[in-house]
């Protein structure tokens, strides 16, 4: 399971990060775009299983659902398309330059010492 992967390596760059400032992880905060291939639902599970007996097993994961931004040259604006549809609604062309939606990153830790 491709999400269960995800968690894992979360849970290691958290853990990391807590041995090195020193203190206890609370809270994990996550963007993720819709173009990073993972379903927030999904890898929220897996987390959940994922932290069971590790030093974040009391660490909630927060997701942040950031939006899909396309970017339309012909028009100069960024736009944040319906879902898979990536047209500009200024013109109507594609928007092959996408600027935003494929994120998975951690950007924030809660730590109590
Ligand atoms: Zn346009």
């Amino acid at each position: 399971m491709h999400e269960l992967s995800i968690a894992l390596s979360i849970l290691d760059m958290a853990e990391e990060e807590a041995e090195r400032r020193g203190g206890r992880i609370v809270a994990v905060h996550l963007k993720l775009g819709p173009l990073s291939g993972v379903v927030a639902r999904a890898l929220a599970s897996a987390y959940e299983m994922a932290r069971e007996g590790t030093p974040l097993d009391q660490a909630e994961l927060v997701i942040e659902e950031v939006p899909i931004v396309a970017y339309c040259a012909t028009c100069d604006v960024e736009h944040l398309p319906d879902a898979f549809d990536l047209r500009c609604p200024g013109c109507g062309a594609p928007t092959p330059t996408i600027r935003g939606g494929r994120e998975l990153e951690i950007v924030a830790l809660e730590i109590v010492s």
